[in-house]
């Protein structure tokens, strides 16, 4: 594995290789007095974070708290096999995260309908956590990790209902999980910043969305940091790039809906419109990056559709 990727001073980026893919999945390590990590993985992730966190020099007795965004498998399926080996850290999550983490097969049947055969190898094994290791944050709620370093919790629905933001009040750093979209790395290493919504099935909300968003933008922030993947130093521009996008999600999701289309006609429509901006800015149709784009595509166009069907009902 790499070398946990330095942020800043004392900020650390230790890639989760989620679903074997490189640059998919962050998970970050802020090594303050008490040891804070924000995101975990997938299962598979848990030994990339285990060897990350040895090779920074820290015991995993060491670490304190383990911060999760939200309770999809993700970000969080590997929270009870790494809490194994921590016998001092907490979980924090939002109280309606809970009961995904005390019942990991609710979000487990929702994520093996999107992923089919490929669950096993992405998110096995799922292990228990134990309630009397959680605590629970709400919005404005607060968590000081050491002598300069608050951090505030921001709920931000829409990617999921009990979605949380982690706001450094110091440095003005903001972990967004999945609230401010997916940034490719891929193409912020030949110069395209790049960020889309990231929609899936089956608890998003778009309206919940752009109101999160809009109160992110109100936030003075210098640097995002992205659940997937890595971090910008332009969070203005990464923030109203996010949601021109999600606009047009809801557009071409809603004619699509309408149409009768399916969830692979949704994903081919938006991968067309994906294609003829990227185009513009010199990323050619071919290019490696749409293996990753065209997933994320994929599970968007089912939280799209999944929205749709449910308003009409
Ligand atoms: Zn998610």
């Amino acid at each position: 594995m790499q070398q946990p990727l330095l942020i800043d001073q004392d900020l650390y980026l230790i890639d989760g290789f989620d679903m074997n893919i490189r640059k998919r999945t962050s998970i970050y390590v802020l090594a303050k007095e008490k040891l804070t990590l924000i995101g975990i993985g997938p299962s598979p992730s848990v030994p990339y974070v285990q060897r990350g966190l040895q090779k920074l020099g820290f015991h995993m007795e060491e670490v304190e708290y383990v911060i999760l965004t939200h309770a999809h498998l993700d970000h969080a399926g590997g929270i009870g096999l790494f809490m194994q080996s921590c016998p001092n850290a907490k979980i924090i999550c939002h109280p309606d995260a809970v009961q995904y983490l005390l019942q990991p097969r609710k979000v487990a049947a929702v994520t093996r309908a999107m992923y089919g055969d490929n669950f096993t190898d992405f998110f096995d094994p799922i292990r228990k956590v134990y309630e009397e290791d959680i605590i629970t944050k709400q919005d404005g709620d607060e968590l000081d990790i050491g002598i300069d370093c608050t951090l505030r919790f921001i709920e931000t629905p829409g990617h999921m209902p009990h979605h949380l933001v982690i706001y450094d009040k110091e440095t003005k750093r903001l972990f967004t999980g999945n609230s401010a979209g997916i940034r490719y790395e891929q193409l912020a290493q030949v110069g395209v910043d790049f960020v889309l919504p990231f929609t899936p099935a089956n608890q998003f909300d778009p309206e919940a969305m752009k109101k999160s968003l809009e109160k992110l933008k109100q936030l003075p922030i210098k640097q995002l940091c992205y659940g997937h993947f890595g971090v910008t130093n332009e969070p203005e521009k990464a923030l109203h790039q996010v949601s021109n996008w999600l606009d047009i999600f809801i557009d071409i999701g809603e004619q699509a809906f309408v149409r009768g289309d399916t969830y692979d006609d949704l994903m081919k429509q938006l991968q067309q419109k994906v294609t003829q901006d990227l185009l513009k800015q010199g990323i050619m149709a071919n290019d490696d990056v749409y293996l990753l784009i065209n997933l994320d595509l994929y599970l968007s166009s089912l939280g799209l559709i999944d929205y749709f069907q449910k308003i009409e009902q």
